[in-house]
């Protein structure tokens, strides 16, 4: 048996007929880029996030980097967020000539902790930029306090996150802005690049729209400069069709990551492994299924290879600790609780389509691991 991380086949076999469809109809429209069927997909992801306004560009990236363009976050400000996150978060805010302000994790959820924030705010800083990590929402509510409190806006990076719910809100619907990918692998994953912010406010979604077409109002009108990142007709045509499964596809995440935790909680492990930890408050997606594993991680990590199990770090260097950011200062042992995640923590297969005999078999070579 072997089992991948993620196989997209099944989701691919399913609709075949479908995306061939999508693609024709789009390619016969000769309308490649922005246009009808992006201003569709726009419209289905507000509803679908409860935002007034939804806004596609060319990925997930340009979405954070977007974000913090329509904040006008510029040189010598302070963007606060979490060390441990996909590289674009912190990248985002460095590309603009902000510093990124890293604050540690809550070692249960993996995301921002909240009761660090303030500590963390300097006369310099203009926004907090939290992650949902691995398809949890981070706690909202406090952080929500501290940016009105503050007068700092939030900036949710929800790009594995899309249909995630802290206390009933969707991801994304929280903040001032959230950001969303596309990316193949994400739980709705285009054939190629692709990204959305949403938002409940006008002026923002208007400057928004400015910004992803070099800053113009009307062709060759540049009020200022802005960037080129469209959304591609066929990725929303694609991911139209798809978003109609997207809650069925969630829901079938959140039962394969129940059956592994009850299946490691009958196991007979020979070492500590920390099933994911829900919050009460929370709508779990599942983007990733990541155990923690206090000893062995990377011998674990060889053992489930060697047997064909796919397993991968998200993510093995904390962001203070790249060498991009040693201009920053950071250093080894400041944020304690993202340094042990890097090194603790894995992410086992789990999509919608893995089958219970697969989950069986890699919690069986889980069992049968020796140190
Ligand atoms: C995927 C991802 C991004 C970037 O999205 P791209 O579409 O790959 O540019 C940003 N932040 C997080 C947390 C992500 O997982």
């Amino acid at each position: 048996m072997k089992v991948p991380l993620l196989d997209l086949r099944g989701q691919h076999q399913a609709l075949r007929p479908k995306l061939l469809e999508a693609i024709e109809r789009t390619i016969d429209s000769q309308q490649f880029i922005l246009g009808s069927e992006v201003e569709a997909l726009e419209e289905e992801i507000s509803k679908y996030c409860t935002t007034k306004f939804a806004v596609g560009c060319a990925s997930g990236t340009d979405a954070l980097l977007l974000a913090l363009m329509a904040l006008d976050i510029k040189t010598g400000d302070e963007v606060i967020t979490t060390s441990f996150t996909f590289f674009a978060t912190a990248g985002s805010i460095a590309r603009l000539g902000a510093r990124p302000r890293f604050v540690d994790i809550e070692p249960r959820t993996y995301n921002i902790d909240p009761s660090l924030v303030e500590a963390a705010i300097t006369p310099r800083t203009r926004a907090i930029l939290p992650v949902h990590l691995y398809g949890q929402c981070s706690d909202m509510d406090p952080l929500l306090e501290i940016s009105k409190r503050h007068g700092l806006p939030i900036v949710e990076d929800a790009a594995q996150a899309l249909g995630a719910e802290d206390r009933g809100r969707r991801a994304g619907s929280m903040g001032h802005m959230g950001c969303f990918s596309f990316y193949p692998t994400k739980n709705l994953g285009g054939a190629g690049d692709g990204g959305m912010l949403v938002t409940n406010e006008q002026a923002l979604a208007d400057r928004l729209r400015k910004l992803r077409v070099h800053g113009g109002a009307t062709e060759y009108q540049h009020d200022e400069v802005g960037i080129n990142s469209r959304l591609d007709a066929l990725q929303a045509a694609i991911l139209c069709l798809k978003l109609k499964y997207l809650e069925e596809w969630s829901a079938a995440r959140r039962r394969k990551a129940d059956f592994y935790t009850e299946l490691f909680r009958e196991a007979d492990l020979s070492i500590e492994l920390v099933p994911p930890f829900i919050r009460s408050e929370a709508r779990h997606i599942f983007h990733q299924y990541v155990i923690r594993l206090p000893r062995h991680r990377d011998e674990v990590m060889r053992h489930l290879s060697q047997h064909a199990v796919g397993s991968k770090v998200y993510y093995p260097v904390p962001l203070h600790l790249q060498k991009c950011f040693t201009y920053l200062g950071y250093h080894d042992g400041q944020f304690p609780e993202a340094e042990r995640a890097a090194s603790q923590t894995l992410a086992l297969p789990c999509f919608p389509e893995i089958t219970e005999e697969q989950q069986r078999f890699v919690v069986d070579v889980l069992a049968e691991f020796r140190s």
